[in-house]
């Protein structure tokens, strides 16, 4: 079988091809395009998982635009919620800026949520979110994510960006784990 590959302990089948995962990148672009002329976006991608979604993306994103790059950096909070993840990288200044934040995937939605707030501080004019994959099962905070390419089930991915333990990352399509509960 060709259409299976093996990462480590787990094999995983091909779900999504590139062909159309390129397609919805393709249609969020447009809408992007269409919503946010004029308003001279800023991008900002968010390491490492979403970087072949944001060249994908930002090649067919034909309105004047910026584009950076973010991390999330886990460090030990002093809150009772334990480890807290912090934004790092961002040298613009947000004020009055609109932001499109670009993710590889929304699951429970927490980083998502901790990235708005974090973001949020610095005084941006508006901020949109623009994801290549949503689990809608998962979902567990309110978000208004307008920019979805697409909706997935609850199984764990790797491929076009995507990762399982660093590995799987350079995979032109996505795959799905089998064999797993
Ligand atoms: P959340 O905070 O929304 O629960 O998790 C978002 C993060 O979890 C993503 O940015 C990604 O790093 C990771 N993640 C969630 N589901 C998957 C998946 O199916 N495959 C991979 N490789 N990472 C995932």
């Amino acid at each position: 079988m060709d259409n299976t590959i093996q990462i480590k302990d787990k094999t995983f089948v091909v779900s999504i091809p590139e062909t159309d995962i390129l397609r919805e990148v393709e249609r969020v672009a447009s809408e992007i395009n269409r919503d946010l002329a004029g308003k001279n976006p800023l991008f900002l991608s968010v390491l490492n998982g979403s970087f072949m979604f944001t060249a994908d993306l930002m090649k067919r994103i034909t309105i004047p635009c910026e584009v950076s790059f973010v991390k999330l950096a886990s460090y030990q909070g002093v809150a009772t919620t334990g480890k807290v993840k912090e934004v790092i990288g961002i040298n613009e200044d947000l004020t009055g800026r609109t932001i499109v934040i670009v993710e590889d995937i929304v699951d429970t939605g927490l980083t998502m949520q901790r990235l708005l707030e974090s973001l949020g501080t610095r005084r941006p004019k508006e901020i949109h979110i623009a994801t290549l994959l949503v689990k809608p099962d998962k979902l567990k905070v309110d978000l208004d994510i307008e920019y979805v390419a697409m909706r997935i089930p609850n199984d764990f991915i790797v491929g076009y960006g995507l990762d399982y333990d660093g590995l799987g990352r350079n995979f032109k399509d996505i795959y799905t784990v089998i064999n797993e509960e």
